[in-house]
């Protein structure tokens, strides 16, 4: 056997396999285009099949030669009615070639062989004609097309290019015999190419389909995952448009349960009528309801209405797949497939995955969305009440302003009578009324610390302050002279240097170095005071800090001691008001800055404050 021998048998065994295949494919399913497919390709092959019979059984039946020639002239209908499957033929193309085939047929079966060179060229003429345009309209459709059906036209488009070529080298073989002497293999391989090429196109086994559609699956999951937040309206797009390219059809419709109106409403549909004007819309309920995909065909069970709707929108099979991750399904996804679609079961397997995935981020962007506008709702309730905190702060602050303002006056008056009295009356006053007078004058003396102390607290906030380059150094060395008395009484030592110049209210500032080194002399233990104050830089900040070896405070008042009014001693021990801390915090809070302390009890107090550099 040579190397022609081996393809004949070889391209004879392919033709018959394909047939028999896409045969069987035909029975399993029963539609419309499986038929066609079926059809075309046993066309194709009834030649070698016929000849396979004869050999086998050894009957001559002249009349079965006719039967290959008819089933040889369908060819070009038949592939016609295949590309309608996949975009609109003109009805006059479709009807041309229904007639020029049955005129064919007319001249293959009335006039006999050999034929007469007119009818042989009409013969030809239909077949360029029409497999022409078939041709054309692959091509075409191959790229016009997206998602599945553009693979399989394209497929088909390779096919058809394959039989063009080996229909020009059958000719040039015919017309130049010495030229072209060892064509037939050429022609033979090339015809192979083209069924098989044809074959993958119209009927793609099961797992090119599937391994097309799993692109399909696999991009859109990027696609939702990429736009991550998107409203649902984007997500249900994206599923729209995916899933019309893994099925190959246009017909995609997406039904989502609406709380408010307690039905289902339809989100994304082309060309499909409104859900209530669907009769199929019982149909959409039970799955929404049982969670159940369901598929749908003319021959279901369905009423005379729903058949005629599923005619109306060229739809077979209908399927409808539940949009669901928990116990209660977000909506139905409904696809009305076309004829050229092909359905498998798996189809309904792959779009459950599209439609879980759907679920997860549907119900993902729910969440965030209930998430935002709680956020949303908190910090609106959060900015009424920052802002009426911030009044009946304004208002706490200049009621104590006011209130120790007004205080004074009334208080000078007390005691400037006092003394009066005390002056003048004197000698009518025996010991007790001495005593207790200085009582009196004493309460009024500490009434008028508190007022005075009260009041430069609240100065802080309310008065306006210049933020004027101060020199610490400069500052502290005033303080120094102002405590003279104190600091030689006490017999303190102050270490002060290098402190920086800083941005701040002067007047603030002296009085924050006034009271942190007036409690350093007040809370001394039995040793001499030694009052170390310096400052260093840490990044965009000056850190001071102000270091005594006094009594120390406990750990547990660390944080108190800056609240107005806490004290830790009694007045008796250590006089004092109770808020120099708070207004030299009050102060650094004002400059920007922070205050705390660190202290050893009997060690001594290290007091920090950082003012922006
Ligand atoms: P006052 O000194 O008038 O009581 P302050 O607000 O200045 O009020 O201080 C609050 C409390 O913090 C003081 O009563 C004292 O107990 C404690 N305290 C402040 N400075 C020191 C210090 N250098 N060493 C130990 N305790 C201190």
């Amino acid at each position: 056997m040579n190397v022609s021998e081996l393809l004949t048998h070889l391209s004879r065994i392919f033709f018959v396999v394909l047939a028999v295949r896409t045969l069987i494919d035909f029975l399993v399913y029963r539609d419309r285009i499986r038929r066609d497919i079926a059809l075309v390709f046993l066309c194709l092959t009834s030649g070698i099949l016929i000849g396979l019979f004869r050999a086998i059984t050894g009957w001559a039946l002249p009349w079965l030669s006719q039967v290959s020639t008819v089933a040889l002239l369908a060819q070009p209908y038949l592939l016609l009615q295949l590309v309608s499957y996949f975009r609109p033929v003109p009805r006059l193309v479709m009807r041309g070639a229904l007639a020029a085939m049955i005129v064919s047929w007319a001249l293959v079966l009335v006039v006999g062989s050999p034929l007469p060179a007119w009818a042989v060229l009409a013969v030809i003429a239909y077949f360029v004609m029409i497999d022409g345009y078939a041709i054309m309209a692959f091509i075409r459709g191959a790229f016009a097309s997206v998602g599945v059906v553009r693979q399989r036209l394209r497929f088909a488009a390779a096919g058809s290019i394959f039989l063009v070529a080996a229909l020009v080298v059958a000719g040039i073989r015919s017309a130049l015999p010495d030229l072209a002497a060892n064509a037939t293999s050429a022609i033979q391989f090339m015809a192979m190419l083209s069924a098989l090429t044809y074959y993958v196109g119209f009927a793609p086994p099961r797992w090119l389909r599937q391994a097309w559609q799993l692109t399909e699956l696999r991009d859109y999951l990027q696609q939702i995952q990429r736009s991550g937040d998107g409203s649902s309206t984007d997500i249900l797009r994206q599923l729209y448009q995916a899933v019309t390219r893994a099925m190959g059809t246009h017909r995609v419709a997406v039904a989502l349960w609406d709380q408010a109106s307690e039905q289902l409403a339809l989100q994304a549909s082309d060309g499909i009528p409104s859900l209530p004007d669907l009769n199929l819309e019982g149909v959409i309920r039970r799955v929404w309801r049982e969670q159940e995909a369901q598929v749908v065909s003319r021959s279901s069970s369905l009423d005379n209405a729903d058949r005629h709707m599923m005619k109306a929108l060229a739809a077979e099979p209908l399927l409808v797949v539940p949009i669901t991750t928990g116990p209660r399904a977000l909506g139905v996804l409904v696809v009305f497939l076309e004829h050229g679609s092909l359905f498998v079961e798996d189809d309904l397997r792959l779009l459950a995955v599209f439609t879980q995935q759907t679920a997860i981020v549907l119900a993902n962007a729910a969440m965030l969305e209930e998430l935002h506008r709680q956020t949303e709702a908190l910090e609106e309730k959060v900015q009424q009440r920052t802002a009426a905190l911030q009044r009946s702060n304004d208002e706490l602050r200049r009621f104590a302003y006011v209130a120790s303002h007004d205080l004074r006056e009334p208080l000078r008056t007390v005691s400037n009578y006092l003394q009066l009295i005390e002056m003048r009356y004197a000698d009518l006053l025996d010991d007790e009324g001495h005593e207790f007078f200085a009582f009196a004058v004493g309460g009024a003396k500490r009434m008028r610390d508190l007022i005075d102390a009260l009041l430069a607290y609240s100065r802080v906030e309310t008065q306006v302050h210049e933020f004027v380059p101060v020199d610490c150094q400069e500052v502290v060395d005033e303080v120094c002279q102002q405590l003279q008395v104190a600091i030689d009484e006490a017999g303190a030592t102050i270490i002060h240097e290098g402190l920086p110049q800083i941005k701040a209210d002067k007047q603030l500032i002296l009085q924050l170095f006034q009271n942190l080194i007036s409690n350093a002399l007040k809370y001394r233990g039995d040793r001499e005071p030694e009052i170390h104050i310096d400052a260093t830089r840490h990044k965009k900040e000056w850190r001071f800090c102000v270091r005594d070896n006094g009594i120390g405070i406990e750990a547990q008042y660390l944080e108190r001691i800056f609240v107005i009014f806490q004290r830790l001693h009694h007045q008796t021990e250590y006089p004092g008001t109770g808020i120099g801390l708070a207004i030299c915090k009050k102060t650094v809070e004002l400059h920007g800055g922070r205050m705390w302390v660190e202290s050893q009890v009997g060690e001594g107090s290290t007091f920090y404050f950082t003012i922006p550099a």
